[in-house]
């Protein structure tokens, strides 16, 4: 089987509740979503085996202990039955698995929640997407349980009733993730970031419902990373 692969790099990872962390990044090619603040737009691809994508992520994990390896896209889960056959090599070789995802995807997710690590899920915001996936979502988060933590990109038009049907919609799940509060880059002119006022006042009404809420923009763009 082969999958379709836009790069394989090794950086710090920029986002969520594992930033500043050294990972190996397979970026998969391709999703279903059209995300206002996407910012992995079509790029071009190869097809790879599984085994081709091991050569590049051991030579890239080189002296590494236990490596981390990062399955970003795009969206992974698009490519679930090739997932299925790397994701036991990594484990085989000792890797750590990271998967980032729309968090949409729960039937895919099931064929490999058991062996990843660390599920990074995005909260899908109806201004964000075009339309709302409570049902997805709510299926997702409960089959990733303690694997997962929830990012939600905010932009300086996202509607404070959003964010608190997001951060109530996260309450009321059965394990209750931790929340990553993430101020939109504003990579188009037409993305605004939110303001000092708005980050402040979401902070604030995550931490008065949710135990654990940290608010972290996309470190490498700072970094000036890749
Ligand atoms: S889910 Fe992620 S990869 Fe897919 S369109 Fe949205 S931001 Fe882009």
């Amino acid at each position: 089987m082969r999958g379709r692969i836009s790069e394989i790099f090794a950086s710090l990872q920029g986002e969520g509740l594992h930033v500043g962390q050294r990972q190996v990044f397979v970026r998969f090619h391709g999703c279903p979503l059209h995300c206002i603040y996407c910012d992995t737009p079509a790029r071009s691809f190869r097809w790879m085996s599984c085994s081709r994508v091991m050569e590049k992520v051991r030579r890239l994990a080189g002296r590494d202990r236990d490596p981390w390896v990062s399955l970003t896209g795009g969206e992974p889960l698009d490519q679930a039955p090739f997932l299925a056959e790397l994701i036991p090599v990594l484990r085989r070789e000792g890797m750590r698995v990271y998967l980032e995802t729309g968090g949409t995807m729960f039937e895919e997710l099931k064929k490999v929640i058991r062996l990843c690590h660390v599920v990074s899920a995005d909260l899908k915001l109806p201004s964000g997407v075009g339309r709302t996936f409570w049902k997805e979502q709510r299926e997702f988060y409960r089959l990733a349980g303690r694997k997962a933590f929830a990012k939600m990109v905010l932009t300086g038009a996202t509607p404070d009733a959003e964010v608190e049907e997001g951060i109530r919609f996260l309450s009321r799940l059965p394990v209750v993730p931790p929340l990553v509060l993430q101020p939109v880059t504003p990579i188009r002119r037409a993305l605004r970031s939110p303001s000092a006022a708005q980050i402040a006042r979401w902070g604030r009404l995550a931490a008065s419902v949710l135990r654990d809420v940290r608010v972290i923009p996309q470190m490498h763009r700072l970094w000036g990373v890749r």
